[in-house]
C-alpha cells in the first residue's frame, strides 16, 4: 500500500463523496498546509479537507469526531503563533476554509454585510467599499489573511484606535461545533441582550473551541478624506504626550497612530527597495499619524496643520512631513510595512506582542530596553507600533554585522524579562497574535488557576473530545 492510500484509509469512511476531488487533498497536494508563516512550524497534515458549504464542514467535522480525528481549522495561514498548523505530524487533518469565500449579502442601510469565513480581508475590504462602505479592519496580513482566521485571532491592525478589533467589528456569527452542531448567530443587530452572547466564546478563541463558517460584519460610512504624517520626536515620552495632544484635539477623527524607532526606519530604508525617509535629519522616535473623515471638506488637512503647529511650539515634535497627495499617503505607509520585512529575516529575531496601559507606555519601553540590554548588551532593539491601542512589536534581534552574542544563547531569559515586565504593568503577553502553540507556557504562567480552569471548562463543554485545535491556547 502507498502513503498516499494510507493516509486516504485513515480517513473517516465517506469524507471523499461528501467533499468531492477538490474538497479533499493528501500527500504531496497536502504537505505545504502544514507550514506556518514564519517556517518555524512544519508538520504534514494527515489530509486537508476543502469544504464548500457550511452543511459541509458540520458533515466532514462529525465524521471526524466519529472516527476521534483530530481537526486543525485553517485560514490563510499568517498566523504568527503557530496555530493553524499541526501540532504533529501526521495525525491531524486540517479543515481549510479558502473555498467559503463568497459575500452573503450586504446591506447599505444596515452598515451590515455577511460573508463566509474563507473570504479573504482585502477583498471583504473591496466588497464594502464597492457599496461606498468602510470594512475598518486592516492588517500587513490582509492580502492573505482570511476574514475567519481575523475572527479567530480578534485580529487589530492599524485603525483599532478609532474602530476597534475585529470582536467590535462583528454583529453575527455562524459556527460549526466538533461535533456537527450548527450555530447560526447570523443577526444583523447592534443592540441584542438575550442570554450569554455566545459568538463572544468564538472569537479569538484560536480554532480551538469550532470552526467559524460565516460573519455578519459592521460596516461604517466610507473614508471621503485623510491626511497623514510622519512626525519626528526628541524622546518616548514626547511621542506619547503628542499622541494624548493628538486625541483630544482631532474631534475623533485620528484613525492611526503608529510609532517606529528610527533603527527600523534606517533597516527599512537600507534592506527594503524603493523605501525612503522623508525627514532629513536622524532622531530616536517617529510617529505615522492619520485623520480622516467621511464627508470632504471636513477641514482636516488645517486641523493637522494646527496640531503639528502646537506639537512643535510645545517642543513635542521636532521635524516631521505631512502628504500631500495619495501617492505620497502610500509611500509614508510603505515605511511602516517595510520595517516589519525589513528584520523578518535578522538572526535571533525575538517578537513580542506586548500591551500596557498607554499611560504607562513610555515608561514600559524604557524600562524594557533597560532590562533587555543589561541581559544582552549586543542586541538591537526594534519597538513599534499601535501604540494609540496601548500595544508595541517589542522585538528583539542581532545586528547583521554583529557575528554572534548574547542574544544567541539567551532567548528566554530575555522574553521571561520583557514578559515579567509586562506583567508587573499588568499588561498583555499577546496583544495581538494570540498564544496558539509558542506562548502556551507564557498562558499557564500569567493567566490566573481560576481563568485556566474556566477557559478548560468551557473547552470540555463544547468539545469533550479534545480533537479540535489540539496542543493549541490550553
Ligand atoms: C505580515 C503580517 C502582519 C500582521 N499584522 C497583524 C496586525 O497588525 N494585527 C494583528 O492582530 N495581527 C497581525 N498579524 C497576525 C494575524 O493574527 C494573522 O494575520 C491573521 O489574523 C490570521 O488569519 P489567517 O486567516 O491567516 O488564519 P490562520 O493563520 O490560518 O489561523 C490563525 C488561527 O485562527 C484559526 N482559524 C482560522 N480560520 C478559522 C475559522 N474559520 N474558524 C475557526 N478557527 C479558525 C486557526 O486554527 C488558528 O488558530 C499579521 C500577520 C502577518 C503575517
Amino acid at each position: 500500500m502507498t502513503s498516499l492510500e494510507l493516509q486516504r484509509t485513515n480517513l473517516p469512511e465517506g469524507l471523499e463523496e461528501l467533499l468531492g476531488p477538490k474538497g479533499l487533498l493528501t500527500g504531496e497536494e497536502a504537505r505545504e498546509y502544514g507550514r506556518d508563516f514564519m517556517g518555524e512550524v512544519d508538520n504534514a497534515p494527515l489530509a486537508v479537507l476543502r469544504p464548500e458549504t457550511t452543511e459541509q464542514v458540520a458533515e466532514a467535522l462529525r465524521l471526524c469526531t466519529e472516527h476521534g480525528l483530530s481537526v486543525i481549522p485553517q485560514g490563510g495561514r499568517t498566523g504568527l503563533t503557530g496555530a493553524g498548523v499541526p501540532s504533529r505530524p501526521d495525525h491531524e487533518v486540517i479543515l481549510c476554509l479558502a473555498r467559503m469565500n463568497k459575500v452573503r449579502w450586504l446591506d447599505e442601510k444596515n452598515h451590515a454585510m455577511a460573508v463566509d469565513a474563507g473570504c479573504i480581508l482585502a477583498d471583504v475590504q473591496k466588497a464594502a467599499a464597492d457599496a461606498n462602505r468602510l470594512f475598518p479592519l486592516s492588517y500587513g496580513a490582509e492580502g492573505s489573511c482570511q476574514i475567519g482566521g481575523s475572527i479567530s485571532t480578534n485580529a487589530g491592525g492599524t485603525a483599532v484606535l478609532r474602530y476597534g478589533n475585529t470582536r467590535d467589528l462583528i454583529l453575527g456569527l455562524e459556527v460549526v461545533l466538533a461535533d456537527g452542531t450548527v450555530l447560526d448567530m447570523m443577526r444583523a443587530l447592534r443592540k441584542d441582550n438575550t442570554g450569554i452572547d455566545l459568538k463572544q466564546l468564538f472569537i479569538g478563541s484560536e480554532g480551538i473551541l469550532g470552526v467559524v463558517t460565516g460573519a455578519v460584519l459592521k460596516l461604517y460610512p466610507a473614508v471621503a478624506e485623510r491626511e497623514c504624517a510622519l512626525l519626528a520626536f526628541p524622546s518616548l515620552p514626547a511621542v506619547m504626550k503628542s499622541f494624548a495632544i493628538a486625541r483630544e484635539s482631532t474631534n475623533d477623527r485620528l484613525s492611526a497612530f503608529e510609532m517606529m524607532p528610527q533603527n527600523g526606519i534606517t533597516l527599512a530604508c537600507n534592506r527594503v527597495p524603493d523605501v525612503v525617509d522623508p525627514v532629513e535629519g536622524d532622531y530616536p522616535w517617529y510617529a505615522l499619524l492619520e485623520v480622516s473623515a467621511s464627508k470632504e471638506g471636513s477641514g482636516l488637512f488645517e486641523m493637522l496643520e494646527g496640531l503639528i503647529e502646537r506639537l512643535m511650539e510645545e517642543g513635542l515634535v521636532v521635524d516631521g512631513t505631512v502628504s500631500s497627495n495619495e501617492g505620497q499617503r502610500a509611500q509614508l505607509w510603505r515605511i511602516r510595512e517595510a520595517l516589519v520585512e525589513a528584520h523578518n529575516d535578522m538572526p535571533h529575531l525575538l517578537k513580542h506582542d506586548v500591551s500596557v496601559p498607554i499611560s504607562d507606555m513610555a515608561d514600559f519601553i524604557e524600562t524594557a530596553i533597560e532590562k533587555v540590554q543589561a541581559i544582552a548588551p549586543d542586541a538591537m532593539l526594534i519597538a513599534f507600533g499601535h501604540v494609540g491601542d496601548g500595544n508595541v512589536h517589542f522585538n528583539i534581534c542581532h545586528d547583521l554585522d554583529t557575528p554572534d552574542g548574547s542574544l544567541a544563547t539567551r532567548h528566554k531569559e530575555v522574553t521571561w524579562a520583557v514578559y515579567d515586565l509586562v506583567q508587573e504593568y499588568r499588561g498583555s503577553f499577546s496583544a495581538e497574535h494570540g498564544v496558539g502553540s509558542m506562548k502556551r507556557d507564557a498562558l499557564r504562567r500569567y493567566r490566573s488557576e481560576a481563568e485556566l480552569a474556566v477557559m478548560e471548562k468551557l473547552k470540555t463543554a463544547l468539545d469533550p473530545q479534545g480533537l479540535l485545535n489540539p496542543g493549541k491556547v490550553i
